[in-house]
């Protein structure tokens, strides 16, 4: 294997020299005070090794990655009833969008982008007051990581509350299609706090490990998901885990990934690896610009693609 303990320190170097980092995320005015000079990745290998460089401790805000487990708790709640509420197709439109909708009767294309994700947060406070919802995904995403030091960041979730126009609007609107079983204000409760979820590359990464391990967790003899059910969320972040950015990043990197407006980028190499890498400035699409380029150097240096011959 090359050597990614040499690799990734000179990964960051390579990061640090870049002078066009993006934009970060300003229309969530909490983000828009993050530093968009720094830089972090963090890889977990499946054999349990551990490589890590630049600011792979600092937390962030998770944002849309954030939707891949609240998916992955919802489909355990209601099963694959789910699919009748939200589509699996790649939407070819930014986030948060909302003109497929009305053609497509209130069913969002896909659980990764904005619409697909309120609906998901719909199905996991069913049963529930938004505060029990809240904390039962907090504390699974803390059994993931294994780590209970994982919090919410309430002033991020505020801040979003606060400019959300474009969210009020995509859910009033599903509601109205019956797609929404919850007022509005209550579902985006439990989305803007699960997206307001803070967390470093290292935990992101450690989270992220059931899916490299074909849905087992790696620290404990259960199972978090069957490994079909891993295969598909992995098929899934492959496929529009980056919105309108999923085919260029297929194309460029080459496994699945899921990005969030916070900078932050989850990949999982299935069978070989979880890793995390953040940079608060996006691109056009909302996507990590140096985690999408980063990612890109190290898939081809580790011939990680998907898509490459094995062996
Ligand atoms: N909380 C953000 C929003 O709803 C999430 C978007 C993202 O990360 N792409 O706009």
């Amino acid at each position: 294997m090359p050597d990614l303990a040499g690799i990734l320190p000179e990964l960051a170097a390579e990061m640090a020299a870049i002078k066009d980092r993006g934009t970060v995320a300003g229309y969530i005015p909490q983000l828009g005070k993050v530093d968009p000079d720094q830089f972090g990745i963090a890889v977990m290998m499946n054999d349990g090794r551990v490589f890590t460089a630049g600011d792979a401790g600092k937390p962030f805000s998770i944002q849309s990655i954030s939707k891949v487990f609240s998916l992955t708790l919802a489909l355990g709640h209601v099963g694959d009833a789910l699919w009748r509420r939200v589509g699996r197709e790649p939407s070819g439109n930014p986030f948060n969008s909302i003109v497929q909708l009305e053609r497509e009767n209130g069913i969002p294309r896909n659980p990764f982008i904005n619409a697909g994700a309120i609906v998901v947060a719909d199905i996991l406070l069913q049963g529930h007051q938004p505060k029990e919802a809240i904390g039962e995904a907090l504390r699974f995403v803390q059994y993931l990581a294994d780590d209970e030091t994982i919090t919410i960041d309430r002033a991020v979730a505020a801040s979003e509350r606060a400019t959300g126009f474009r969210n009020f609007a995509l859910a009033n609107y599903m509601r109205a299609f019956d797609n929404l079983r919850h007022p509005p204000e209550l579902t985006l409760g439990v989305y803007f706090h699960l997206c307001a979820i803070e967390m470093s590359c290292v935990q992101l990464a450690r989270a992220g490990r059931y899916l490299a391990h074909g849905g087992r967790h790696p620290d404990t003899p259960h199972s978090v998901v069957s490994a079909e059910r891993a295969r598909r969320i992995n098929a899934l972040m492959l496929t529009c885990g980056h919105y309108d950015g999923s085919g260029d990043f297929a194309f460029k990197v080459g496994i699945p990934g899921k990005s969030g407006v916070g900078g932050g980028i989850l990949g999982i190499v299935p069978g070989v690896a979880s890793l995390a890498v953040w940079s608060p400035g996006l691109n056009a699409n909302g996507n990590s610009k140096l985690g999408s380029q980063a990612l890109e150097i190290l898939a081809r240096r580790m011939n990680w693609s998907i898509f490459a011959p094995r062996g």
